[in-house]
């Protein structure tokens, strides 16, 4: 038997984002368990990108709150990357429509949307290709927004930078155990029990437990609204590509690109699939392995792309999945679980949890040490703001808003 202030489930970016925000507002006695270890989940998978994306690219619904979560989260990457070598660059965003339909539909609309920031920059052709330093052909753009502030990072080293730091500072880690039972007494959390009968002491739990939140949530009857999808990146060779690529999102081609080590990464829509339509089982803390994904999603787009980035190697190289969890509201989970005092859960990234990982850690922290909330309205974010029920993950994302 272990005893500790607060415990948190799940070791990606979200649940040590959680440990490091609570040991910055004084919990002294700390536990992540991961059945895995750091970033091996989908965190491992996340590309990186950065960005102001409420202010008119994420989902419809995204406003101010979700903006006040990114704002945070890049100044907070920003000073984590003074600290450790967490490959931040500050290269900006970069939104670029291929053709004139393109930037008409998904483009423009940036420019004015009510939280455009006052920074934001307007590319023809020609400052596009010279912002990338010749990588990209003007002849294959019309027209882009930029945001200067946006950055990029690698996950993996973000969150090991974060585990490191709430290690040295008297937090604990147990990696390789499964929490597979919340131990409730009297309508309280105690503690929680691992796969080999390991019991964990606490008044506070956090559960960041990403694509398996419902499976811990289910051992106390409880079900979230989330829809879990597999999520493709690839990355091509090492061809030159430069470094100071801002990360490019093209919303025609549902397409997001960067760099990496000197090749090109990139996703499109052509490489995701749904959990629930899977050949295969996921378990617990791991990236699943999908090769059709990577055949579908090369096949869809390489002429396009090379056409796009004409000196950059586009032979898949390396690639790896993860599994975003998507909410019914597009917004995500992070608060107290009513039904159980003492008990939080943070999840429905969105697929972009990278980007408000660190603001989202912050807010459930705050929740647990019962101190004023930063930034933002909790109501939006609460566990309980769900009113209808579905009778799985299929009803869920027939019931989710489309994308801007
Ligand atoms: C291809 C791809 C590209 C992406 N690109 C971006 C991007 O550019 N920008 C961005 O913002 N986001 C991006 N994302 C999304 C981002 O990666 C996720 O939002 C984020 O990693 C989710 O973090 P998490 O901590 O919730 O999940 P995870 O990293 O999966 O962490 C959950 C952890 O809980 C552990 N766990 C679960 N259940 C238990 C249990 N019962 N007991 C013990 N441990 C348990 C797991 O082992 C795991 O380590 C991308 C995702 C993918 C797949």
């Amino acid at each position: 038997m272990h005893t500790y202030d607060a415990i948190v489930v799940g070791g990606g970016i979200l649940g040590w984002s959680t440990a490091y925000h609570l040991q910055q507002l004084g919990c002294r006695s700390l536990l992540v368990i991961d059945v895995s270890a750091p970033a091996i989940a989908t965190t491992g998978a996340g590309a990186g990108f950065v960005g102001a994306w409420a202010a008119g690219f994420g989902p419809a619904g995204w406003g101010v709150n979700e903006l006040a979560l990114e704002e945070y989260s890049i100044a907070f990457y920003r000073a984590l990357g003074k600290r450790a070598d967490i490959h931040l660059r500050e290269n900006g965003n970069l939104f670029l429509a291929r053709t004139k339909a393109g930037y008409d539909a998904y483009i423009a609309p940036m420019l004015t949307h009510a939280l455009t920031p006052k920074d934001i920059q307007s590319f023809g052709p020609g400052e596009i290709a010279e912002l990338s330093e010749g990588a990209i052909a003007a002849s294959e753009v019309y027209g882009a927004t930029y945001h200067p502030r946006g950055v990029q990072i690698h996950t993996t080293p973000a969150v090991k930078t974060m585990a490191d730091m709430v290690c040295a500072n008297g937090g604990s880690a147990i990696y390789g155990e499964q929490i597979v039972a919340l131990d409730i007494s009297g309508g309280r959390i105690t503690g929680v029990i691992s796969h080999n009968g390991n019991t964990y002491q606490a008044p506070k739990v956090v559960l960041a437990c990403g694509a398996w939140s419902n499976e811990i949530l289910g051992t106390i009857g409880q079900t979230l609204p989330i829809f879990r999808v597999v999520a493709t990146r690839v990355i091509g060779e090492a061809s030159g590509v430069p470094a100071s690529l801002p990360t490019i999102m093209i919303p025609e081609q549902g397409a997001w690109i960067r760099e990496h080590k000197g090749a090109l990464m990139w996703g499109t829509g052509d490489g995701y699939k749904e959990v629930h339509d899977l050949p295969f089982d996921l378990p617990v803390g791991t990236r699943p392995h999908y090769p059709e994904l990577v055949t579908s999603l090369t096949r869809a787009v390489q002429e396009s792309f090379q056409k796009l980035f004409p000196k950059a190697d586009l032979a898949v190289r390396e690639w790896t999945q993860g599994v975003p969890v998507y909410t019914v509201d597009r917004t995500f989970i992070a608060g107290p679980v009513p039904q159980v005092q003492g008990l939080y859960v943070l999840t429905g990234d969105n697929e972009a949890g990278v980007t408000h990982g660190p603001a989202l850690g912050r807010l459930v922290a705050e929740h647990v040490m019962g101190v004023p909330i930063s930034d933002v309205d909790p109501a939006v974010f609460a566990v309980n703001r769900f009113h209808a029920m579905y009778a799985d993950e299929v009803a869920v994302q027939k019931a989710m808003p489309p994308r801007r």
